[in-house]
Protein backbone atom coordinates (compact mmCIF):
# COMPACT_ATOMS: atom_id res chain seq x y z
CA UNK A 1 0.00 0.00 0.00
CA UNK A 2 2.89 2.72 0.95
CA UNK A 3 4.76 1.83 -2.37
CA UNK A 4 1.36 2.41 -4.18
CA UNK A 5 0.90 5.51 -2.39
CA UNK A 6 4.59 6.89 -3.11
CA UNK A 7 3.87 6.23 -6.71
CA UNK A 8 1.04 8.39 -6.39
CA UNK A 9 -1.94 6.19 -6.85
CA UNK A 10 -4.11 7.21 -3.97
CA UNK A 11 -8.22 5.78 -3.50
CA UNK A 12 -8.92 7.39 0.02
CA UNK A 13 -12.19 6.55 1.14
CA UNK A 14 -14.29 7.29 4.45
CA UNK A 15 -12.78 4.88 6.32
CA UNK A 16 -9.80 3.23 4.42
CA UNK A 17 -6.82 4.04 2.28
CA UNK A 18 -6.43 1.76 -0.82
CA UNK A 19 -8.77 -0.82 0.13
CA UNK A 20 -6.87 -0.84 4.13
CA UNK A 21 -8.57 -0.32 7.14
CA UNK A 22 -7.83 3.17 8.62
CA UNK A 23 -3.82 2.75 8.11
CA UNK A 24 -3.27 6.16 9.76
CA UNK A 25 -5.31 5.03 13.05
CA UNK A 26 -3.60 1.61 13.26
CA UNK A 27 0.19 3.18 12.92
CA UNK A 28 -0.86 5.93 15.78
CA UNK A 29 -1.72 3.02 18.34
CA UNK A 30 1.27 1.02 16.96
CA UNK A 31 4.07 4.06 17.88
CA UNK A 32 1.52 5.14 20.93
CA UNK A 33 1.86 1.74 22.58
CA UNK A 34 6.05 1.45 22.06
CA UNK A 35 6.34 5.12 23.22
CA UNK A 36 4.36 4.07 25.97
CA UNK A 37 6.37 0.58 26.89
CA UNK A 38 9.35 2.53 26.51
CA UNK A 39 8.51 5.40 29.16
CA UNK A 40 6.20 3.40 31.54
CA UNK A 41 7.71 -0.38 31.43
CA UNK A 42 11.31 0.96 30.44
CA UNK A 43 13.32 -1.91 29.09
CA UNK A 44 15.04 -3.66 32.08
CA UNK A 45 17.87 -5.61 29.58
CA UNK A 46 20.11 -2.56 29.01
CA UNK A 47 19.83 -1.40 33.74
CA UNK A 48 20.73 -5.45 34.15
CA UNK A 49 24.03 -4.95 31.94
CA UNK A 50 25.06 -1.24 33.70
CA UNK A 51 24.38 -3.06 37.41
CA UNK A 52 27.05 -5.96 35.78
CA UNK A 53 29.09 -3.29 34.53
CA UNK A 54 29.67 -1.20 37.70
CA UNK A 55 33.12 -1.93 39.33
CA UNK A 56 32.21 -2.93 42.40
CA UNK A 57 36.20 -2.85 44.10
CA UNK A 58 35.04 1.20 43.22
CA UNK A 59 31.47 1.29 44.04
CA UNK A 60 31.44 -0.48 47.35
CA UNK A 61 34.09 1.49 49.86
CA UNK A 62 31.92 4.69 47.81
CA UNK A 63 28.70 3.28 49.60
CA UNK A 64 30.36 2.80 53.03
CA UNK A 65 31.90 6.37 52.66
CA UNK A 66 35.55 4.97 52.50
CA UNK A 67 38.14 7.00 50.77
CA UNK A 68 40.44 4.34 49.14
CA UNK A 69 41.09 6.61 45.60
CA UNK A 70 45.00 7.41 46.62
CA UNK A 71 47.24 6.28 43.79
CA UNK A 72 44.65 5.51 41.55
CA UNK A 73 44.07 6.12 37.59
CA UNK A 74 42.17 9.95 38.32
CA UNK A 75 40.24 9.30 34.91
CA UNK A 76 39.14 6.01 34.83
CA UNK A 77 37.72 6.38 37.68
CA UNK A 78 35.16 9.60 37.38
CA UNK A 79 33.31 7.87 34.56
CA UNK A 80 32.67 4.66 36.57
CA UNK A 81 30.82 6.83 39.10
CA UNK A 82 28.83 8.91 36.64
CA UNK A 83 27.83 5.78 35.30
CA UNK A 84 26.86 4.95 39.63
CA UNK A 85 24.61 7.93 39.40
CA UNK A 86 22.98 7.12 36.27
CA UNK A 87 22.27 3.93 37.67
CA UNK A 88 21.49 5.55 40.75
CA UNK A 89 18.80 7.96 38.70
CA UNK A 90 17.05 5.55 36.69
CA UNK A 91 16.09 3.13 39.82
CA UNK A 92 15.93 5.43 42.48
CA UNK A 93 18.83 3.82 44.50
CA UNK A 94 19.36 6.27 46.99
CA UNK A 95 22.92 4.17 48.27
CA UNK A 96 24.47 4.58 44.88
CA UNK A 97 23.61 8.14 45.06
CA UNK A 98 25.10 9.03 47.97
CA UNK A 99 28.44 6.76 47.04
CA UNK A 100 28.62 9.42 43.54
CA UNK A 101 28.24 12.50 46.31
CA UNK A 102 30.82 11.18 48.74
CA UNK A 103 33.02 10.52 45.22
CA UNK A 104 32.36 14.07 44.40
CA UNK A 105 33.27 15.58 47.77
CA UNK A 106 36.41 13.55 48.31
CA UNK A 107 38.02 14.55 44.83
CA UNK A 108 37.02 18.73 44.83
CA UNK A 109 37.79 18.70 48.52
CA UNK A 110 41.22 16.65 48.76
CA UNK A 111 43.30 16.82 45.03
CA UNK A 112 41.10 19.87 43.07
CA UNK A 113 43.27 22.74 42.63
CA UNK A 114 42.27 26.50 42.07
CA UNK A 115 41.21 25.87 38.13
CA UNK A 116 39.17 23.17 38.79
CA UNK A 117 41.90 20.21 37.65
CA UNK A 118 43.10 17.14 39.39
CA UNK A 119 45.60 14.55 39.48
CA UNK A 120 49.51 14.09 38.68
CA UNK A 121 51.01 11.70 36.18
CA UNK A 122 47.11 11.29 35.55
CA UNK A 123 46.88 9.60 39.42
CA UNK A 124 45.60 10.56 42.34
CA UNK A 125 48.82 11.08 44.72
CA UNK A 126 48.69 11.34 48.73
CA UNK A 127 45.85 14.34 49.38
CA UNK A 128 47.85 15.23 52.39
CA UNK A 129 50.76 15.90 50.10
CA UNK A 130 50.65 18.01 46.76
CA UNK A 131 54.61 18.25 46.41
CA UNK A 132 54.49 16.15 43.32
CA UNK A 133 51.83 18.55 41.83
CA UNK A 134 53.79 21.66 41.96
CA UNK A 135 56.59 19.98 40.77
CA UNK A 136 55.11 17.88 37.59
CA UNK A 137 55.03 18.92 34.76
CA UNK A 138 52.30 16.24 33.93
CA UNK A 139 49.41 18.52 36.01
CA UNK A 140 45.56 17.97 36.14
CA UNK A 141 44.51 16.77 32.83
CA UNK A 142 41.87 17.73 30.71
CA UNK A 143 39.53 14.76 30.37
CA UNK A 144 39.13 15.06 34.32
CA UNK A 145 37.50 17.93 34.14
CA UNK A 146 35.42 17.34 31.22
CA UNK A 147 33.97 14.17 33.36
CA UNK A 148 33.85 16.05 36.53
CA UNK A 149 31.40 18.42 34.76
CA UNK A 150 29.18 15.88 34.12
CA UNK A 151 29.33 14.43 37.00
CA UNK A 152 28.39 17.73 38.58
CA UNK A 153 25.53 18.02 36.47
CA UNK A 154 24.25 15.04 37.34
CA UNK A 155 24.24 15.49 41.19
CA UNK A 156 22.66 18.52 40.84
CA UNK A 157 20.02 17.38 38.66
CA UNK A 158 19.37 15.24 41.87
CA UNK A 159 19.97 17.49 44.40
CA UNK A 160 20.59 20.79 43.56
CA UNK A 161 22.87 22.56 45.37
CA UNK A 162 25.33 25.26 44.98
CA UNK A 163 28.39 23.78 45.18
CA UNK A 164 27.86 21.84 42.32
CA UNK A 165 27.20 24.79 40.11
CA UNK A 166 30.35 26.75 41.37
CA UNK A 167 32.46 24.03 40.90
CA UNK A 168 30.74 23.83 37.47
CA UNK A 169 31.57 27.30 37.37
CA UNK A 170 34.92 27.47 38.25
CA UNK A 171 35.99 24.33 35.78
CA UNK A 172 34.17 25.67 33.00
CA UNK A 173 36.19 29.27 32.63
CA UNK A 174 39.25 28.06 34.60
CA UNK A 175 40.33 24.81 32.99
CA UNK A 176 38.25 23.86 30.39
CA UNK A 177 38.02 27.77 28.53
CA UNK A 178 42.20 28.06 28.89
CA UNK A 179 42.22 24.03 27.12
CA UNK A 180 41.72 25.31 23.97
CA UNK A 181 44.27 27.56 21.98
CA UNK A 182 42.51 30.38 20.22
CA UNK A 183 43.42 28.92 16.80
CA UNK A 184 42.93 25.32 16.91
CA UNK A 185 44.50 22.78 19.01
CA UNK A 186 43.76 21.31 22.63
CA UNK A 187 45.71 21.12 26.06
CA UNK A 188 46.34 17.48 27.71
CA UNK A 189 48.12 18.44 31.05
CA UNK A 190 48.05 21.43 32.41
CA UNK A 191 50.83 21.81 34.69
CA UNK A 192 51.09 23.76 38.34
CA UNK A 193 54.57 24.01 38.66
CA UNK A 194 56.06 27.40 38.40
CA UNK A 195 56.79 28.72 35.18
CA UNK A 196 56.30 25.75 33.45
CA UNK A 197 53.62 25.49 30.33
CA UNK A 198 51.85 23.47 28.18
CA UNK A 199 51.53 21.87 24.88
CA UNK A 200 48.51 21.76 22.04
CA UNK A 201 47.42 19.29 19.80
CA UNK A 202 47.91 19.82 16.05
CA UNK A 203 44.71 18.35 13.50
CA UNK A 204 46.76 15.87 11.52
CA UNK A 205 49.09 14.74 14.31
CA UNK A 206 47.16 13.97 17.73
CA UNK A 207 44.36 12.70 18.78
CA UNK A 208 44.68 12.07 22.38
CA UNK A 209 41.61 11.26 24.70
CA UNK A 210 41.55 14.97 25.43
CA UNK A 211 40.99 16.11 22.21
CA UNK A 212 38.20 13.79 21.54
CA UNK A 213 36.43 14.93 25.13
CA UNK A 214 38.13 18.35 24.31
CA UNK A 215 35.66 18.94 21.14
CA UNK A 216 32.88 18.27 22.69
CA UNK A 217 33.99 21.03 26.05
CA UNK A 218 33.80 24.00 24.26
CA UNK A 219 30.05 23.37 23.23
CA UNK A 220 29.24 23.60 26.80
CA UNK A 221 29.53 27.69 27.76
CA UNK A 222 25.89 28.23 27.92
CA UNK A 223 24.61 24.22 28.30
CA UNK A 224 24.53 25.02 31.90
CA UNK A 225 23.94 29.06 32.14
CA UNK A 226 20.84 29.26 33.85
CA UNK A 227 19.09 26.01 35.98
CA UNK A 228 14.98 26.00 36.29
CA UNK A 229 12.29 23.23 37.48
CA UNK A 230 8.71 23.01 36.49
CA UNK A 231 7.93 26.74 38.21
CA UNK A 232 10.64 28.84 37.16
CA UNK A 233 14.47 29.54 36.66
CA UNK A 234 16.99 29.20 39.62
CA UNK A 235 17.96 32.60 41.09
CA UNK A 236 17.78 33.94 44.82
CA UNK A 237 14.66 36.32 44.19
CA UNK A 238 11.29 35.96 45.64
CA UNK A 239 8.24 37.79 44.87
CA UNK A 240 5.16 38.82 43.21
CA UNK A 241 6.26 39.57 39.77
CA UNK A 242 4.21 42.12 37.51
CA UNK A 243 4.70 43.27 34.08
CA UNK A 244 7.91 45.23 33.03
CA UNK A 245 9.70 44.00 36.44
CA UNK A 246 13.36 44.51 35.43
CA UNK A 247 16.38 42.54 37.81
CA UNK A 248 19.42 44.02 37.79
CA UNK A 249 22.61 41.42 38.81
CA UNK A 250 25.57 42.40 40.27
CA UNK A 251 28.04 40.28 41.01
CA UNK A 252 29.88 40.63 44.47
CA UNK A 253 33.51 39.54 42.73
CA UNK A 254 36.24 39.65 45.38
CA UNK A 255 39.93 39.29 45.00
CA UNK A 256 40.55 35.39 46.75
CA UNK A 257 43.71 33.35 48.21
CA UNK A 258 42.97 29.61 48.08
CA UNK A 259 46.00 27.72 48.86
CA UNK A 260 46.25 23.73 47.83
CA UNK A 261 43.70 21.71 49.56
CA UNK A 262 47.06 19.94 51.62
CA UNK A 263 47.32 23.04 53.57
CA UNK A 264 50.98 23.91 51.75
CA UNK A 265 51.90 27.51 51.42
CA UNK A 266 51.14 27.81 48.11
CA UNK A 267 48.89 30.12 46.91
CA UNK A 268 46.60 31.03 43.92
CA UNK A 269 44.91 33.79 43.52
CA UNK A 270 41.42 34.40 42.41
CA UNK A 271 39.30 37.46 41.06
CA UNK A 272 35.68 36.27 41.62
CA UNK A 273 35.41 32.44 40.23
CA UNK A 274 38.37 33.89 37.24
CA UNK A 275 41.82 32.12 38.45
CA UNK A 276 44.39 34.47 37.72
CA UNK A 277 48.26 33.93 36.61
CA UNK A 278 50.84 35.51 35.18
CA UNK A 279 53.02 35.23 31.89
CA UNK A 280 57.05 34.91 33.19
CA UNK A 281 58.02 34.14 29.45
CA UNK A 282 58.02 32.31 25.99
CA UNK A 283 61.66 30.72 26.21
CA UNK A 284 62.21 26.98 25.63
CA UNK A 285 58.58 26.01 24.90
CA UNK A 286 60.00 22.68 23.02
CA UNK A 287 57.61 20.80 21.47
CA UNK A 288 54.79 23.56 22.06
CA UNK A 289 52.62 22.12 19.17
CA UNK A 290 52.46 18.63 19.53
CA UNK A 291 53.79 15.88 16.79
CA UNK A 292 52.94 12.24 16.66
CA UNK A 293 55.40 10.86 19.20
CA UNK A 294 54.48 9.24 22.17
CA UNK A 295 55.13 11.63 24.58
CA UNK A 296 54.53 14.60 22.95
CA UNK A 297 51.14 15.60 24.73
CA UNK A 298 53.68 16.18 27.91
CA UNK A 299 55.70 19.86 27.58
CA UNK A 300 59.18 18.23 27.63
CA UNK A 301 61.08 21.61 27.45
CA UNK A 302 63.41 22.84 30.79
CA UNK A 303 62.10 22.77 34.13
CA UNK A 304 62.99 26.26 35.52
CA UNK A 305 64.26 26.02 38.75
CA UNK A 306 61.40 26.51 41.48
CA UNK A 307 64.58 27.92 43.81
CA UNK A 308 64.66 31.06 41.20
CA UNK A 309 60.78 31.45 40.34
CA UNK A 310 58.83 34.15 41.74
CA UNK A 311 57.62 34.23 45.21
CA UNK A 312 54.72 35.86 47.42
CA UNK A 313 56.23 37.64 50.33
CA UNK A 314 54.10 38.20 52.74
CA UNK A 315 53.75 37.84 56.40
CA UNK A 316 49.42 37.62 56.54
CA UNK A 317 48.42 34.16 54.81
CA UNK A 318 45.29 36.64 53.26
CA UNK A 319 47.48 38.99 51.02
CA UNK A 320 44.29 39.85 49.18
CA UNK A 321 44.09 43.69 49.90
CA UNK A 322 47.68 44.08 48.19
CA UNK A 323 46.74 43.06 45.05
CA UNK A 324 45.61 46.39 42.43
CA UNK A 325 43.79 46.29 39.16
CA UNK A 326 45.88 48.31 37.07
CA UNK A 327 43.43 50.45 35.48
CA UNK A 328 44.06 49.62 32.42
CA UNK A 329 42.18 46.70 31.30
CA UNK A 330 39.38 44.87 33.06
CA UNK A 331 40.60 41.85 35.44
CA UNK A 332 44.25 43.03 35.32
CA UNK A 333 46.09 43.33 38.16
CA UNK A 334 49.27 44.17 39.36
CA UNK A 335 51.14 42.78 42.94
CA UNK A 336 53.94 45.27 43.61
CA UNK A 337 54.76 45.09 47.04
CA UNK A 338 54.51 41.32 47.13
CA UNK A 339 56.53 39.42 45.01
CA UNK A 340 60.48 38.83 44.83
CA UNK A 341 61.51 38.29 41.65
CA UNK A 342 64.76 39.82 41.20
CA UNK A 343 65.90 38.20 37.64
CA UNK A 344 62.50 38.24 36.31
CA UNK A 345 60.08 40.82 34.74
CA UNK A 346 57.29 43.09 36.08
CA UNK A 347 54.59 40.61 36.33
CA UNK A 348 50.93 41.33 35.69
CA UNK A 349 47.89 38.68 37.16
CA UNK A 350 45.50 38.44 34.33
CA UNK A 351 42.77 35.29 33.75
CA UNK A 352 44.48 32.14 33.30
CA UNK A 353 42.73 31.34 30.49
CA UNK A 354 44.03 34.15 28.55
CA UNK A 355 47.11 32.94 28.59
CA UNK A 356 48.89 31.02 25.55
CA UNK A 357 52.69 30.06 24.22
CA UNK A 358 53.96 31.07 27.40
CA UNK A 359 55.86 30.14 30.98
CA UNK A 360 53.05 31.16 33.63
CA UNK A 361 52.56 31.35 37.64
CA UNK A 362 49.24 29.59 39.08
CA UNK A 363 50.40 28.60 42.21
CA UNK A 364 52.85 31.19 43.97
CA UNK A 365 55.36 29.93 46.92
CA UNK A 366 54.31 31.83 49.46
CA UNK A 367 57.16 32.81 52.19
CA UNK A 368 57.69 35.75 54.88
CA UNK A 369 59.73 38.61 55.33
CA UNK A 370 61.88 36.79 57.77
CA UNK A 371 62.28 33.48 55.79
CA UNK A 372 63.08 35.57 52.64
CA UNK A 373 65.97 37.12 54.63
CA UNK A 374 67.07 33.88 55.71
CA UNK A 375 67.59 32.49 52.48
CA UNK A 376 69.30 35.49 50.94
CA UNK A 377 71.32 35.84 53.69
CA UNK A 378 72.30 32.66 53.25
CA UNK A 379 73.07 32.78 49.61
CA UNK A 380 75.40 35.53 49.91
CA UNK A 381 77.15 33.26 52.88
CA UNK A 382 77.21 30.39 49.97
CA UNK A 383 78.78 33.01 47.43
CA UNK A 384 81.11 34.04 50.03
ZN1 LIG B 1 42.59 13.08 28.40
Amino acid sequence: MWADIARGEINAANFSLNDKWVPWYNIHKLYAGLRDAYLIAGNDKYLELAERFSHRLILDPLISKENRLTGMHANTQIPKVIGFQRYAEATNNDKWNKASEFFWDAIVDNWTVSIGGNSVYEHLHPPDDFSSMVSSNQGPETCNTYNMLRLSKLLYLADPGNKYMDYYERALYNHILSSKHPEGGYVYFTPMRPRHYRVYSQPHDCFWCCVGSGLENHGKYTEMIYLHDNNGIYVPVTRRWKNGDVITVSLPMKTRIEYLPDGSDWASILHGPVVLAAVTGDDDLDGIFADDGRWAHVAGGPHYPVDSAPLIVSTDRDFSNLIVPTGEKPMTFRIPDLIHYPEGNELTLVPFYEIHEARYMIYWPVITREELDRRVSGRKAEDQ
